[in-house]
């Protein structure tokens, strides 16, 4: 039996206020989440866990409850016949409610709570495993997330490969079927790339300069280019953690974070762009997302289509350092003599290395597909964790052509498994894939494009990001948005494309 239409607009106002709460609560425990990782005193971290931990809970417990429940059983029923009634992003609002409300019923509290147990210990552990290349002594912890992580697929459904319902977290609506052919297309071209390389050498010998600057100089120098290429430092601000984050706690306070290096202030400057492009992202989102369930990205491949577009697309082209050379020596007046045209040689070089972190454009994704192999395989059962180090070897010999000296340099280097996040890898390239085609669309949209970036005027620029993308939040899933960009359905092509020109011109052929 269905409710009048007149319901509806009564139904998203409750569902409204509901969101308020739980968005409210948790953008405490994000608060929270980034003192710990800025300015907690280090003895403060159990009772932090603990708060972080009930606001979580609270917020799924009200997520959960019987009325949210029976607002995401009224939208699913009545939205399509009920539409006039709401706006179009309204619309889209209430359907993210349903689908999260829906998301959470799926996973008990019990098992979220477990999960995050597991999660704090399973970390202590693997930086200790890190820190002596030593897997055994993260075995344990490994073998309990893995087998947390079939739990979890299971409590949550899917069809296809028990993968698609770990992917879909983090990449709603992605599946094997769809990430397998694309990888391997990609591993194929990419493996093609590094054997045109191989042999030739590069047009230029630069190299990034190392050179001796403060704390201070590296980040006043990152932070007024962030600045002018449109962060907007009243709804944020940057500090610095160990690790380079970004977190929003509403458009109008995103926290950037980064982190200086003795001799590099390039990698710090690049670290900053990066992060300052999930906050463009953030402070982008429409104002009537504000505190609903669809004030986010639309996934996180998206996002960091938006920290790629900047960091890579813009930053790494030889027209970014007409305008950011001038203020980085201004800033650190020892940066030794560099062109544009330096830089760009030496920011794009092309070299298998170990540390997926430190990898250039190109050679990046053969670490993710073999993160993603891996993932796969221990999620159909065809691989143990006992088995881990060797695959890896095996894989990185295959796609690298390197010999993993240790696991250290091996399959203890990232933090994600440690974090329970199995999934989360193919999002990093899709992120390369989506900022690729974006560029094309934003191309055709204004090709002086790179005029603008040579004078330092981004405004444009993020106009258009902001337009076609960050606008809509979580409102569109990651395929609709890029189809709705670009017109065309996601493929490397583009991709393959930007990065083949850039080879061709640091590596010439004759
Ligand atoms: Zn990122």
């Amino acid at each position: 039996m269905s409710e009048p239409a007149s319901n509806c607009r009564r139904a998203y106002d409750d569902a409204l206020s509901l969101m308020r709460t739980v968005s409210d609560l948790t953008s405490a425990a994000a608060l929270l989440g980034w003192d710990q990782e800025t300015y907690m005193p280090p003895l403060a971290a159990q009772a932090r866990a603990e708060q972080i931990a009930t606001l979580n809970a609270l917020a799924h417990s009200m997520m959960t409850d019987e009325r949210a429940v029976r607002l995401a059983e009224y939208f699913e029923r009545e939205l399509h016949s009920s539409a006039e009634e709401l706006t179009i992003l309204e619309t889209r609002i209430a359907r993210v409610f349903a689908r999260d409300v829906r998301r959470a019923l799926k996973v008990p509290e019990e098992f979220v709570r477990r999960k995050s147990q597991v999660v704090v210990l399973a970390q202590e552990a693997w930086k200790e495993a890190r820190a002596r290349a030593s897997f055994a002594k993260f075995y344990n912890d490994l073998r309990a997330l893995v087998e947390l992580s079939l739990h979890e697929a299971e409590l949550r459904g899917y069809q296809g490969h028990p993968y698609n319902a770990l992917v879909d977290l983090y990449e709603p609506g992605m599946t094997v079927e769809t990430l397998d052919p694309l990888f391997d297309r990609l591993e194929q071209e990419t493996l093609r790339i590094l054997d045109y390389v191989k042999g030739l050498s590069p047009a230029s010998n630069a190299a990034v300069p190392r050179v001796s600057s403060t704390g201070q100089e590296q980040l006043l120098a990152a932070r007024t280019i962030v600045e002018a290429i449109g962060f907007n430092f009243s709804a944020g601000r940057v500090d610095i953690s160990a690790h380079p984050f970004c977190t929003s706690l509403a458009t109008s306070d995103v926290r950037l974070t980064t982190r200086t290096a003795d001799d590099n202030p390039i990698s710090c400057l690049l670290g900053l762009i990066h992060e300052a492009g999930h906050g463009l992202y953030e402070q982008g989102i429409d104002p009537t997302l504000e505190r609903t369930f669809a004030r986010d990205g639309a996934s996180m491949g998206i996002h960091e289509s938006q920290s790629l577009f900047w960091e890579n697309i813009i930053a790494r082209s030889e027209e970014f350092w007409e305008f950011a050379l001038p203020i980085i020596e201004r800033f650190i007046p020892q940066f030794p003599t560099m062109t544009p045209t330096m830089m760009f040689y030496a920011l794009n070089r092309v070299e298998p290395s170990l540390i997926r972190i430190e990898a250039d454009e190109v050679t990046y994704n053969l670490h993710i597909i073999i993160r993603y192999r891996i993932e796969k395989e221990l999620m159909a059962g065809t691989l143990n964790v006992a088995e881990i180090p060797e695959r890896w070897n095996v894989l990185v010999r295959e796609l690298l052509g390197l010999d993993v000296p240790d696991d250290a340099n091996g399959c203890l280097q990232d933090i994600h498994w440690s974090l329970g996040a199995f999934g989360y890898f193919p999002s990093y390239t899709l992120g390369k894939l989506y900022a690729a085609m974006f560029r094309s669309a934003l191309l055709k949209a204004m090709p002086d494009t790179f005029d603008h970036v040579r004078r330092g005027e981004f405004a444009a620029i993020c106009q258009w990001l902001k337009e076609n993308i960050h606008h809509w939040g979580r409102t569109l899933c990651p395929l609709e948005l890029v189809e709705q960009v670009t017109g065309r359905s996601l493929a490397e092509k583009d991709f393959l494309e930007y990065v083949w020109e850039k080879v061709m011109r640091v590596y010439p052929s004759s």
